[in-house]
């Protein structure tokens, strides 16, 4: 073959689109108000898709080296960003003055030609970056070494990087899963008020000053839990954790719920309820079983009525796409002995009756019977006979 483009895997083995630059994509490496982004390679990707050189005379840092079906692949590092991509080897060359290698974006970044380039190999972990003269000498040696040689092996690329697993093997595996461990132990987080990093153990965010910590329990003094609030960018979701995202209303340390199951006496009295029904037998039952406080309570009930109240936090959740907002509230239900029947049925005094409401609801109801409806909490209960 007389042209300097030789087929590998049915397809010419430098591409169109080459040059001297190493591109990365643009990743997104901390917080963003991006809803929309996009996964290659394990990469969380700036949308729409943005490609950026490394400067010609750079360092490129190898993270990882490995095969897919045979094709070598180098995971490299952006040297000002940090930020990763793949690159899969084409040709590794020896001459006077160095070790090249032709370097190709891995598949699947666009459907055009890939983008090809030629980097200096300064050692196994290291890469160096030309000068557009210094990639339009090389170019034309590579092309004559391609049709020289014809073929560049694995064990070729071996001998300039080092040993190459296959990505399926135990030992690549085995490497991810270390690498998978060592993410999770070292995962970014962010302040859940200003957005900027921090670290897991920080009890106070080190930018704005704002706690991380849950409040403390009334019972025990220390955090009801030891969850803390933080913004985190997972690979396949983020948001904003408060140190509630996973509580179950109890205090960790010393066991209290915070809920209330409160019996009251209020409403409407048992009085009448009680001659029509089998209250005589009730408290024989109470009497044989001991238990005198539930007579004197049954029997004062009788003239003061009876309420049983049950408080307890939730969360509502709305969902809409891909998106989840999470409404701390409180439910509140109420249990009465006895009903209002002279008020429309529904209205007045109900035998059951709930309420759900935000924090702000509540405060809002709160601020305004300490308030300016405090007056409304100054009647009393009245009664007449109209016999
Ligand atoms: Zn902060
Ligand atoms: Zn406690």
């Amino acid at each position: 073959m007389d042209t300097n483009d030789q087929p590998s895997g049915g397809r010419e083995l430098i591409s169109k689109n080459i040059d001297h630059t190493v591109l990365v994509p643009l990743q997104i490496s901390g917080p963003s108000a991006q809803r929309v982004v996009i996964e290659w390679r394990g990469l969380m990707l700036a949308s729409p898709l943005t490609l950026e050189p490394v400067a010609p005379s750079a360092r490129i840092l190898i993270s990882r080296r490995w095969t897919e079906r045979g094709v070598p692949f180098l995971k490299l590092i952006h040297p000002a960003r940090g930020t990763l991509v793949d690159y899969c080897v084409r040709w590794v060359m020896r001459s006077s003055v160095g070790c090249f290698a032709l370097i190709e974006m891995a598949p699947g970044w666009s459907d055009k030609e890939p983008h090809q380039t030629i980097v200096g190999v300064l050692d196994r972990d290291t890469l160096w970056t030309f000068l557009p003269e210094e990639f339009s000498q090389i170019l034309p040696e590579l092309r004559a070494d391609i049709n020289r040689r014809g073929e560049c092996s694995l064990a070729e690329v071996e001998a300039v990087f080092g040993k190459m697993p296959d990505h399926l093997s135990p030992e690549f595996r085995a490497e991810d899963a270390r690498a998978f461990e060592e993410r999770e132990k070292t995962i970014e987080i962010f302040c859940f008020s200003c957005e900027k990093p921090l670290k897991e153990s920080y009890a106070f965010c080190p930018h704005c000053g704002v706690s991380r910590v849950a409040p403390p329990c009334p019972g025990c003094s220390r955090p009801v839990t030891d969850a803390r609030d933080r913004r985190v960018y997972y690979r396949d979701e983020n948001g904003f954790y408060p140190w509630h995202y996973s509580w179950d209303g109890r205090c960790v340390n010393c066991g209290f719920e915070f809920a209330a199951n409160l019996q009251i006496s209020t409403g409407h009295k048992l009085f009448f309820e009680a001659l029509g029904g089998g209250f005589q037998q009730e408290l024989d039952e109470l009497k044989r079983q001991g238990r005198d406080d539930l007579i004197k309570e049954r029997v004062q009930n009788l003239y003061s009525g009876d309420s049983r109240i049950e408080i307890r936090g939730g969360e509502s959740v709305y969902m809409a796409f891909d998106d989840w907002d999470y409404q701390p509230i409180i439910e509140v239900r109420v249990k009465r002995g006895v009903a209002s029947n002279m008020n429309a049925p529904g209205s007045g005094l109900t035998k059951e009756s709930g309420i759900v409401m935000t924090l702000q609801e509540w405060q809002a109801v709160i601020d305004q019977l300490q308030g300016p409806l405090r007056v409304l909490m100054e009647r009393k209960n009245w009664s007449r006979d109209t016999t």
